[in-house]
């Protein structure tokens, strides 16, 4: 009897024990600029995100994100340029035609984005991202960021979140003013989305020979994926070179095929998070978590979205900040998390 009762403590404190242990190797590894192996991302994304493990694992993930960052963090804000039903129907994504949630079709003008885009600049956002459908034209998109590198002045990074690109479109985007491209193998990519997971990742591969950089976050991640699926999808990104990871969770969206699923606990996105950031260590400063979590901040993320317009995580478009989260709460979640707001305009 008292053996099993001993036994059992020891099993405890030996797994105890183990975590600490890994946890501090990562971290060790994390700021002497050695990337994590695969087996190591698993055993980390293990840990119960309600234990006290989990809350160790946080704060070595917050104490890589004050070194690799110097304690900053920024706002990517984000504008849904078109709001229209899209014939890619992902299964997470409101504007998949067949799930019908688009009623009136709508689409911002230049005039529009330009005001908004100076608006978010002059708030102190770091990157402007302009997201479109899958079908948003090329040529549109190019005269589009033209017209706001012309319009709009500052040190901030143009952001394109768009369909699928050869290496040749890639340098066009970036001579006509764009620096970053955020772009991702999603999870379940292929059964999720009816995208041949081979695309996916030809348009990874133009971005990395192009002079663009590349912002690649796990997603959507939704309760049934893996330990194992999340740390394929994160070790896509890194070999792919991303300078931005970190993981969104999926939003289920009434009307579509994820109605009704439960989301990830607020717990286990920011253990997610805090396993990229000590996965990512220098070679991917900033590590972002979307939607936005407190508790993710005090695990290591430095970056948050603040978007507006068309929203693939929402059944409207918005005409303001999406839930409500402005530039001014981004900066209150920084402060709360002990971060120095950074904008990009001073280094
Ligand atoms: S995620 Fe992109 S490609 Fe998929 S349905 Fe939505 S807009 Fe279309």
């Amino acid at each position: 009897m008292s053996d099993v009762s001993v036994d059992g403590r020891e099993e405890g404190l030996m797994s105890e024990f183990s975590y600490t242990n890994l946890i501090l190797t990562a971290k060790e590894k994390a700021l002497n600029g050695e990337k994590l192996d695969r087996e190591s991302i698993i055993a980390l994304l293990e840990i119960d995100p309600d234990s006290i493990d989990a809350d160790m694992l946080g704060m070595a993930a917050r104490e890589v994100a004050e070194e690799v960052t110097g304690n900053r963090a920024s706002v990517w804000a984000s504008i849904g340029v078109d709001y229209k039903k899209c014939a890619m129907n992902c299964d997470f994504c409101s504007f998949g035609q067949k799930w019908g949630l688009i009623a009136q079709e709508s689409e911002r003008s230049a005039e529009e984005i330009i005001e908004l885009t100076d608006r978010f600049v002059s708030q102190g956002a770091r990157w402007v991202t302009l997201r479109t459908t899958q079908f948003y034209g090329f040529d549109r998109l190019i005269q589009l960021i033209k017209d706001i590198r012309l319009a709009v002045t500052g040190n901030y990074e143009i952001v394109v979140n768009t369909g699928e690109f050869d290496e040749e479109k890639a340098r066009k985007l970036a001579e006509a003013g764009a620096q970053v491209v955020y772009h991702t193998l999603r999870l379940r990519e292929g059964k999720d989305t009816r995208f041949r997971p081979e695309d996916r990742i030809d348009t990874l591969r133009s971005v990395r020979d192009s002079p663009l950089n590349l912002a690649y976050l796990v997603e959507p991640v939704g309760i049934e994926h893996s330990n194992e699926e999340i740390a394929d999808i994160f070790l896509k990104g890194m070999e792919y070179g991303a300078i931005l990871s970190g993981a969104m969770a999926r939003v289920p969206l009434p009307g579509t095929p994820f109605a009704g699923s439960d989301q990830l606990s607020e717990r286990r996105h920011a253990q997610i998070v805090a396993v990229t950031r000590l996965a990512a260590g220098h070679h991917t400063p900033d590590i972002c978590v979307h939607p936005p979590s407190r508790i993710a901040m005090e695990w290591g993320a430095n970056v948050v979205v603040v978007e507006t317009g068309a929203v693939p995580r929402d059944t409207g478009n918005c005409d303001c900040e999406w839930h409500g989260f402005d530039m001014v709460t981004a900066r209150d979640y920084f402060e709360n998390a002990g971060y120095v707001f950074y904008s990009g305009d001073v280094d």
